[in-house]
């Protein structure tokens, strides 16, 4: 008999929905009505042996109590801050995520967001359409990169990716972690020392306890009016009412985010202002990099469910 799995979140394209037909019988419990969901929690969940989720949507522990059979919760994304890894730690439940497939993507991204920041991308997109070219309206000068300090807040694989590629626009890196990384002579005692030392700061931890709201007022003062906050980490990163207020006041230059305290709710005070770079994110969000999650995330079920350890457990 095949395993029966639940399938979270909403990122399946086809293609992953028929490679997991062929091994497992899929229940889509958020696609059901009430009552449905009722009659499966009762009759199905028990028989639940694992469960495909998002890194947005995860898996807390009551959702997890649902399923008394369950063996294994598969991550499609590097993040797993939406998984309650003591929970499932305590039931000895497998954890698996889809780390390294998506770093360069992401790395990517962060970069696009950097410059899109600084060089206003977006704004002057909006100067050309609304004809204010043609009509001379005056605009000021950006500011360069080359020479420029790049703080990066987490010095992983994504951290690292970012810094490399950045190292080609002859800008400084400097980062901030815990332990003492690859390059300790990079390394600052504290975010709040990165940031005075930084004119980016790129955010690249994981979301969680540990890091929630690490950027606070002070972080971004130390930042200042010069410089640009680039989140592709976690929302929960940033205290966002205190970067509302920074970008505001002037305190803060600029910010380019990718992601949310609240997504997909995005405070309208940083939708109006034209020193913000806003996208969904996204920074996984290409063909190749989702096939690959989606390979890994299956291939984590596979491995397990033919006896064999997974291909990328957590921790
Ligand atoms: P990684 O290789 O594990 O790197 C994370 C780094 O953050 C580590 O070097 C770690 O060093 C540091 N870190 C962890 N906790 C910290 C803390 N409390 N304070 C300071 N530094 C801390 O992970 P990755 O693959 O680079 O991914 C990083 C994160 O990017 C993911 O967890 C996810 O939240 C985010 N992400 C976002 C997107 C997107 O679409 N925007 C896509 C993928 C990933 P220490 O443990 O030594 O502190």
């Amino acid at each position: 008999m095949k395993p029966e799995i639940a399938v979270l979140g909403s990122v399946w394209t086809n293609d992953v929905l028929g490679a997991l037909d062929g091994q497992f019988t899929c229940h889509f419990p958020a696609r059901m009505a009430q009552e449905e969901r009722a009659a499966f929690e009762r009759d199905i969940a028990p028989r639940i042996r694992a469960v495909l989720t998002t890194g947005t949507v995860g898996l807390d522990a009551s959702g997890a109590a649902v399923y008394p059979s369950l063996e294994i919760v598969s991550v499609h994304g590097v993040g797993v801050d939406a998984v309650d890894l003591e929970a499932m730690a305590a039931r000895g439940i497998v954890v698996t995520n889809t780390p390294d497939v998506l770093t360069e993507d992401v790395a990517d991204l962060a970069v696009s967001l950097l410059l899109a920041g600084s060089r206003r991308i977006p704004l002057l997109d909006r100067y050309v359409r609304a004809g204010a070219w043609e009509e001379k309206r005056p605009l000021t000068p950006a500011r360069s990169l080359r020479g420029k300090v790049v703080g990066i807040y987490g010095y992983g694989r994504i951290g690292q990716a970012v810094a490399l590629r950045l190292r080609a626009f002859g800008m400084e890196i400097r980062y901030y972690q815990r332990s003492e990384g690859p390059e300790p002579a990079l390394r600052c005692a504290s975010l709040l020392d990165l940031a005075a030392a930084s004119d980016f700061l790129v955010l690249a931890t994981p979301g969680g306890a540990a890091t929630r709201r690490a950027v606070d007022a002070a972080v971004l003062d130390a930042l200042g009016p010069e410089g640009t906050l680039v989140n592709i980490a976690r929302g929960s990163v940033v205290d966002e009412a205190a970067l509302v207020a920074a970008l505001g006041e002037g305190r803060l230059g600029a910010a380019a985010l990718d992601v949310f305290e609240d997504e997909p709710r995005v405070p309208g005070a940083l939708r109006a202002m034209d020193n913000v770079v806003l996208t969904p994110h996204v920074g996984s969000f290409t063909v190749e990099t989702r096939r690959a999650m989606a390979r890994l995330a299956v291939g984590n079920l596979e491995a397990h469910f033919a006896g064999r350890p997974a291909l990328t457990p957590v921790g």
